[in-house]
């Protein structure tokens, strides 16, 4: 069985360990803790294959000191959450992402996912389809719209960074 480590980066409070904790357990994490940092050591199965897919929920305060370098040593492919309730968190997306391409080297082939979150909430939200897709061009990386609580589009977030790593 292949392995494939994924880790999700992002800032505090934007839904990094409700995404995962909906993908892992098919919970809803109502609280935050922002504190949390959790590996998930999960079999999954896609495309008729199996897989063991670790995957490492950040704690996310410190995204712009070294302690994300090692993180990022260590990932095969990244999930960059931010929140479309946030147009913040979207530029410290845009940070991490050149931050990973420094540290692996130029910007062949990473594989990441951009994943914005709380779709539910849509009266605060403050990113647009629209932007999202100019940005997906403009980064050339996939856009995800989802929500933990509601659970909508986050398998496919997984499985496509998972389909990506098995083409390296
Ligand atoms: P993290 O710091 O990035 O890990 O953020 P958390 O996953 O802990 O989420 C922060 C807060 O946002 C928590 O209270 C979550 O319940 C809430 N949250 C996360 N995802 C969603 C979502 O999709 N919809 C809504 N409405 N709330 C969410
Ligand atoms: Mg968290």
């Amino acid at each position: 069985v292949l392995r494939y480590s994924a880790v999700v980066l992002g800032a505090g409070g934007v839904g990094k360990s409700a995404l995962v904790m909906r993908y892992g357990k098919n919970v809803f994490l109502e609280q935050y803790d922002p504190t949390i940092e959790e590996e998930y050591d999960l079999t999954v199965e896609y495309e008729g294959k199996r897989s063991r897919l670790e995957i490492v929920d950040t704690a996310g305060v410190e995204q712009f000191t070294g302690i994300n370098e090692s993180y990022i040593q260590r990932g095969m492919g990244f999930v960059l959450v931010f929140s479309l309730t946030q147009e913040a968190s979207l530029r410290d997306v845009d940070h991490i992402r050149q931050q990973i391409y420094r540290i692996k080297g130029g910007e062949e082939d990473v594989p990441i996912v951009v994943v914005g979150t709380k779709m539910d909430l849509t009266g605060e939200r403050e990113v647009s389809s629209q932007q999202m897709k100019e940005l997906a061009v403009e980064w050339g990386l996939p856009f995800y719209e989802t929500s933990a609580k509601k659970g909508w589009h986050v398998n496919e977030v997984f499985n496509h960074l998972l389909a990506r790593m098995r083409k390296r």
